[in-house]
């Protein structure tokens, strides 16, 4: 209940001007590939297992991913990625999803993004970060259940870090730098970074399948995530005999 109160008050999230007349625009002109698709055009909250074990945070939904669809990380190549990585580790029943309707089921995992407008050039101000970062910390309050935190790129491990000091956690000082696969423990919860899965990342080869199926599967296990065995089809050598499936 707390989760679907606070869904509400982000999808009707009118405080940042800016982009809420960007995410409109978008969704009223569309691009030319959707152009017969409707736009959702409003924040997208997040999504996944109410009981997580794992938080996923981004930067903000795509103009024509999230704020099309209506869901994180659905609709666009960020997604793509995401999606395959997650079902190679065990941690969703699909290994694509395109689609808010099409019963995408993550286990033991939430993704949520620090922004939940999508930005003009995906970089919100810093008014508008700070505007949006209470439902950030609301969402880690509801999830109590949340023992690892992946922060998908820069932005969001410093979104991170501040709402996790400003609830009162001990952030270490000076803080914590972000790096691929670098592990901070902060209380009870380990944060752990990753390059974002954007294109811009994954058509460089900056980021990897098999480097984010690593950093999903170590978050798995710093999780306490187990179950059956499950051979990665990204990364077969490292995960293969360790690797395990929720349910
Ligand atoms: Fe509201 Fe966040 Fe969107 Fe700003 S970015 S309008 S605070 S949902």
């Amino acid at each position: 209940m707390a989760l679907d109160a606070l869904h509400g008050e982000i999808v009707g999230c009118r405080r940042c001007p800016r982009l809420v007349a960007w995410r409109e625009q978008v969704a009223r002109e569309k691009v030319a590939r959707f152009r017969d698709e409707p736009y959702w055009g409003r924040p997208a909250p997040g999504f996944g297992d109410p009981d997580a074990r794992i938080l996923l945070v981004g930067l903000a939904p795509a103009a024509h991913g999230a704020n099309r669809t209506g869901r994180v990380f659905t609709g666009d190549a960020s997604g793509d990625f995401l999606w395959s990585a997650l079902h190679a580790v065990g941690l969703a029943d699909r290994s694509s999803s395109r689609r808010a309707d099409d019963g995408l089921t993550l286990h033991g995992v939430r993704v949520a993004a620090a922004v939940r407008c999508a930005p003009p050039a995906n970089k919100p101000t810093i008014d508008e970060r700070n505007a949006c970062a209470p439902f950030l910390a609301r969402e880690l309050t509801i999830l109590d259940t949340v023992r690892v935190i992946v922060a998908l790129g820069e932005f969001a491990w410093n979104a991170v870090l501040r709402t996790l000091a400003g609830t009162g956690e001990a952030v270490p000082r000076p803080r914590p730098r972000f790096g691929h696969g670098t592990e901070v423990a902060i209380g009870d919860r380990i944060l752990i970074g990753s390059y974002h899965p954007s294109q811009q990342n994954t058509f460089t080869g900056k980021l990897t399948a098999p480097m984010f199926a690593v950093v999903l599967a170590r978050a798995r296990s710093l999780a306490g995530l187990t179950g059956e065995v499950i051979a990665c089809p990204l990364c077969q050598t490292y995960l293969q005999g360790r690797s395990r499936r929720l349910r």
